[in-house]
């Protein structure tokens, strides 16, 4: 068995709830992963704090002083009812890979950090960790969460000395695909560009309600038949554009009744892509779908945006020195866009970041059945040796 995979199985018996692994923000169970992770990190020569937000440090020193600071990073915590491997993964490989130093030093000094929120299950905001990291608190979501912070034995009013120091050289996150993608072209590895933005919109279509029975088809003004050819319309779009995603994820139908024409529906609209303009379009065609479709039927269309996230790019000069390490490694090399957020999304913003996927089998995550390959963590361990090699030498 391999050692990644058996620690990532031990840390997921560190849950709130027995039979599930459900571990949030500053729980308890959060103490016992430090202690575990602890333990690892000191063993492999590291010195090992918690900072105010309640991420978990340890430094692996450098050569020589003075050094930068390359940081490997993901989250400790979990959706409710998760698997094993989102987030944590990331952070045992990082440790594994200092173990594999076997206590060689580089050029730089190394930091494996565990954040200690990114699924914003707790105060329902995501990525508390990574953005102390970079410096962005809240003032009010500390204010939400200062009894949490004080209870876990940490400082809110030091929640400033998070803030990674000026030395930073990057950041590396390895975590699982948690899609189909790899599994489908039958990779272990991808190389992940950007992360895409998102757009969500609520999007209403309004007709009249009237009598099932009474009202002839040809003078009907049916919201939901209207609804139904543009949700038609919306995937047929966004299969059309390499690399979107776009979903109707709710529709509420009024007044809902098996006998009353559907005067009014209310739906979600989710638009994803790694490039903000093919989205932004994309966005517009699919609205200037539903006024063609609502005017064709003598409905009308309105509708809210309620997101407009920028997509986050890589750091290029990281990411090809990943790709090449991916390559050295023995692997093919697959770039691809992340459709779903994670900490190097946060991180980017303050320094060079760049991500590793590795493949889910069965394309599961957020689910108990969440796994990965022990083959693909040994390939993810090795392209980081290549990796931490190709910063040594630019650095040495
Ligand atoms: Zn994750």
């Amino acid at each position: 068995m391999n050692d990644v995979v058996d620690r990532c199985r031990l840390l997921a018996q560190c849950t709130e709830e027995p039979g599930f692994i459900t571990r949030t923000f500053l729980s308890d169970p959060m103490h016992a992963v430090h202690t575990h992770l602890r333990a690892w990190m000191e063993q492999a020569g590291m010195s090992v704090g918690v900072d105010h937000a309640g991420n978990l440090r340890g430094v692996y020193p450098a050569a020589r002083l003075p050094a930068q600071r390359l940081f490997i990073g993901s989250h400790l915590d979990t959706v409710p009812h998760a698997g094993a491997f989102d987030g944590i993964l990331g952070v045992v490989l990082g440790v594994a890979l200092i173990e594999r130093l076997g206590g060689r030093r580089l050029p730089f000094a190394i930091e494996v950090i565990g954040f200690s929120e990114e699924e914003g299950v707790r105060f329902g905001v995501p990525f508390i960790g990574s953005r102390a990291l970079i410096g962005d608190v809240d003032d009010e979501l500390l204010a939400r969460s200062a009894d949490a912070i004080t209870a876990f034995g940490l400082d809110s009013s030091r929640i400033g000395e998070a803030r990674a120091g000026d030395d930073a050289l990057g950041y590396l996150e390895f975590h699982i695909e948690q899609g189909p993608v790899l599994e489908s072209l039958s990779l272990p590895l991808g190389v992940v560009e950007a992360i895409s933005g998102q757009s969500r919109l609520d999007v209403f279509v309004a007709g009249k309600a009237n009598h099932a029975g009474t009202t002839p088809m040809n003078l009907r003004r049916d919201a939901l038949a209207g609804t139904a050819e543009w949700i038609g319309a919306v995937e047929r779009e966004a299969r059309a554009i390499p690399g979107a995603v776009a979903t109707v994820g709710r529709a509420n139908v009024s007044p809902g009744a098996g006998n009353v024409i559907p005067g009014l529906v209310a739906t979600s609209l989710d638009v994803r892509h790694p490039d903000d303009a093919v989205r932004h379009d994309l966005v517009d065609r699919l609205l200037r779908c539903a006024e063609q479709i609502a005017a064709g039927r003598c409905l009308t269309v309105s509708w809210e945006q309620r997101l407009d996230q920028a997509a986050v790019a890589m750091d290029s000069g990281l990411t090809q020195m990943l790709a090449s390490a991916v390559a050295q490694a023995g692997n093919p090399v697959h770039r691809m866009p992340s459709g779903a957020g994670h900490d190097a999304m946060i991180v980017a913003r303050r320094m060079p970041a760049a991500m590793l996927f590795l493949r889910s089998p069965g394309g599961i995550s957020h689910h108990p059945d969440e796994s990965v390959l022990p083959a693909d963590v040994v390939a993810a361990l090795e392209v980081g040796m290549r990796f931490l090699e190709a910063l040594e030498q630019r650095h040495g």
